[in-house]
Parts: C-alpha cells; sequence; structure tokens
C-alpha cells in the first residue's frame, strides 16, 4: 500500500466515527486525493426520508468541488464501512457514486473499498463502471 494510500484509509476511517446513520447503523467514511495533491473526506449523511441520503463518496467529491473548483480530477478514492457490530462488510460504491465518480475520474484513477475477506480491493474507474453514462 503506497503511502498516500495508506494515509487516505486512516482519514476514510477517521471521518466514518463523523456518520449520521441512525436508520441503517452502517457507516461509510471516504478520503479521495485530487490530481492537485489535496485530500477531502465525507461520511454517510443519512435522512428519514431515505431518498435525501448521500453517500460518503459524493460527501467527499462535494468537498473536493467547493474548494477546488469544477475542475477538480480524482486520482484516488479509498471507502472504509462498518456496521452497528463493529465489521466491516464488502461494499463497493452505489451506482449512484460510481457515476459521479466517474464524472471527476479518468480511466486510471484508482478506486479502493473493503472486500469479502475484509481485503482492500483496488480497481481502475474503468474497472468500476466500464460503460458510464457519457454525452
Ligand atoms: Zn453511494
Amino acid at each position: 500500500m503506497q503511502s498516500t494510500t495508506k494515509e487516505l484509509k486512516e482519514k476514510a476511517l477517521a471521518v466514518m466515527d463523523q456518520a449520521y446513520s441512525p436508520y441503517s447503523n452502517f457507516s461509510v467514511g471516504a478520503a479521495i486525493r485530487t490530481k492537485a495533491g489535496n485530500i477531502y473526506t465525507g461520511c454517510n449523511v443519512e435522512n428519514v426520508s431515505f431518498g435525501l441520503t448521500i453517500c460518503a463518496e459524493r460527501n467527499a467529491i462535494a468537498q473536493a468541488i467547493a474548494t477546488e473548483g469544477p475542475t477538480m480530477v480524482l486520482e484516488e478514492v479509498v471507502i472504509t464501512n462498518r456496521n452497528s457490530e463493529g465489521d466491516s462488510i464488502p461494499c463497493s460504491p452505489c451506482g449512484a457514486c460510481r457515476q459521479v465518480i466517474a464524472e471527476f475520474a479518468h480511466s486510471e484513477t484508482q478506486i479502493q473499498y473493503e472486500g469479502k475477506n475484509k481485503e482492500d480491493v483496488r480497481v481502475s474507474m474503468t474497472e468500476l463502471l466500464p460503460d458510464s453514462f457519457r454525452f
């Protein structure tokens, strides 16, 4: 694991503790590194009207856009999760997040998430969403 990836994972684990997830008891943290070299984090924020819930990945991307503006490019995304027992489960980004990540990624942007055996799964943007929606 690269030192930046290790740092991203530590930050994702830390921000995961800030999650607002009273309905699912499933906390998620995401840390992203941009082409500019900056790191941003986000956690999931649920809502009683479930459709208004925002995922950790999209929260982190919104933070990056708010700071770097519309030319922000994603280089790496690291996602962690814990259930109410404190265990991680295999969990790749949801479809909405895949499309939002693709909007700001390039084909080789790296996405890391927790796999079946608690290992880190790393894939490229092309592997995560091979035929993303584009105009
Ligand atoms: Zn999502």
